[in-house]
């Protein structure tokens, strides 16, 4: 029998100038207890389940241990918090090193409220059941649906009590990320400028490519490039939010990924009736990080992003920032190209055609008008069971229908091959705001997991009807309080 637990860590992040990183420790906590563990992914990354649910599994989980090889560190970067910048870095989450996996990926193992470190800022470090159970939830469901996001390994319960409001059971989540590089840590490299003559915002660039764009290291303009593909990535990630009808509630530069993954679910939440202003997020009171305004500032971003590369895109500082704007300039179609593919895989229009865009904004508004639920719209075209509604029962969706009707049946393709292609992407189930509540308040509340691991399961086909679904789909009882989400407590 294998003893081993499997870790096979590698360190590179610790190579990078040390500005960008403190060594820190994880600080140890009272009596942790294994609330989840991700079997499947544990065994992506090389893992031994059957050691790693056990003992050695919670003390390295918890922080109280740190496993073979780990070089246990924080994370320095800055961010644009709603529009203003701000030096931040790891508060409280500590990278235990990057694993690499027995396909020779390396992905980040992070433990999320493991203590203080010197980025902690009066903050305690510490994170609370609840939030660890959510991202968990809503992460993984996002894999599920096939949009890039770090992953959640394990969450452990602490033993100790955490001082919010009130007092809050304290939890760990262990994060799985491509790499937890961020719009934030260019930022912050590029405000030391003047320090080191741009020594590291080279370095930084250098190991970013290395690490996530290796087919450009060798090109001639590989800085421009990196933009480029940056740029891409974002483009391609941010329309498939807009297509699931995903919020994610704090897109601040800190919160924005350089590899494309889905990172930070603290305040996100899906969206139930279609509407363009949809904000959960109780801080959020200008709708800045609206549902319809993320594709911008998606652009807004990443023209941050662009700014800390000048120095390194030409040594004539006027060209560089030209280089830079046209780059940025690009987003915004790159952006609707990848959208509207998308819109047109959800109604099954499989050949661009010039009527798409019309019969695309035509339902949206029409959804909108009428209050009707995002998922369930695009559900109910797919499977054909449209339920008496204020959509479904108007005049103006019947000429809706009979345009798209005549549409489809002017595709070659065979009536299956539409539905196929609509089935792969419009999601029967997605997290609805309400259902993650009722699993978090079984568990944090009376300790039943059953609640969470049935939602689980059903969010982890996505795509696929089963008879047990149906209660997941539904909507909320009509309630006086709107729902609201917080900053990751
Ligand atoms: P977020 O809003 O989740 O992106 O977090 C913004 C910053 O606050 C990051 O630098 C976090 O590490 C830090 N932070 C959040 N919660 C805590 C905490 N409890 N203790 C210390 N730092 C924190
Ligand atoms: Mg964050
Ligand atoms: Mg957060």
């Amino acid at each position: 029998t294998n003893n081993e637990p499997g870790w096979n860590f590698d360190n590179s992040y610790t190579r990078l100038p040390q500005p960008f990183y403190t060594r820190q420790n994880p600080t140890p906590v009272r009596s942790p207890e294994l609330i989840m563990f991700n079997e499947s992914l544990a065994k992506s990354l090389g893992l031994n389940v059957q050691i790693l649910q056990g003992e050695a599994g919670v003390e390295v989980f918890a922080g109280n241990q740190v496993p073979e090889n780990s070089a246990p560190l924080a994370q320095a970067y800055a961010g644009h918090q709603f529009g203003h910048i701000n030096m931040l870095g790891d508060g409280r989450a500590i990278l235990l090193g990057e694993q690499i996996t027995p396909k020779g990926e390396r992905v980040d193992i992070q433990l999320k409220g493991s203590g203080r470190t010197p980025y902690s800022r009066g903050g305690d470090g510490r994170a609370t059941l609840g939030p660890m159970l959510r991202e968990y939830i809503i992460s993984e469901a996002m894999h599920a649906l096939g949009i890039p996001t770090t992953r959640s390994l394990a969450v452990v319960s602490t033993g100790e009590l955490v001082q919010r409001e009130t007092q809050l059971p304290g939890a760990i989540l262990t994060r799985v990320a491509a790499s937890h590089l961020r719009v934030g840590t260019f930022q912050y490299a590029a405000g030391k400028g003047g320090e080191d003559n741009g020594e590291d915002l080279k370095a930084l660039a250098d190991y970013t490519i290395d690490r996530h764009y290796p087919e450009i290291k060798k090109d001639e303009h590989r800085y421009l490039r990196f933009l480029q593909e940056v740029i891409k990535r974002q483009a391609q990630l941010i329309s498939k939010w807009q297509l699931v009808g995903f919020i994610h509630g704090v897109m601040n530069t800190d919160n924005m990924t350089i590899s494309g993954e889905t990172i930070d679910y603290g305040p996100c939440a899906f969206m139930n009736e279609y509407d363009p202003k949809t904000v959960f997020s109780s801080i959020d009171t200008q709708g800045r990080y609206a549902y319809g305004n993320q594709p911008a500032i998606g652009g807004w971003n990443l023209a941050r992003f662009a700014e800390t590369l000048i120095p390194l895109l030409h040594d004539n500082e006027e060209e560089a920032v030209k280089l830079a704007q046209d780059s940025i300039s690009e987003y915004p179609e790159q952006y609707r190209r990848n959208w509207f593919k998308g819109m047109r895989a959800k109604l099954g229009l499989i050949h661009e055609k010039p009527e798409d865009e019309a019969l695309i904004e035509n339902l949206l508004s029409m959804m909108e008008k009428h209050r009707a639920d995002f998922t369930n719209t695009f559900r109910a075209l797919t499977y054909d069971q449209k339920e008496p509604s204020s959509l479904f029962q108007s005049e103006e969706f019947t000429q809706w229908n009979q345009r798209w009707q005549e549409s489809l049946s002017r595709q070659e393709e065979s009536e299956e091959a539409v539905r196929q292609l609509m089935r792969s992407n419009n999601p029967v189930v997605i997290p609805r705001n309400h259902k993650v509540e009722e699993a978090l308040e079984a568990a944090v509340n009376d300790g039943d997991y059953h609640v969470m691991e049935k939602l689980l399961k059903v969010l982890s086909s996505p795509y696929e009807p089963t008879p047990d679904m149906d209660e997941y789909c539904t909507l909320p009882a009509p309630s006086a309080r709107p729902y609201r989400t917080f900053c990751g407590t």
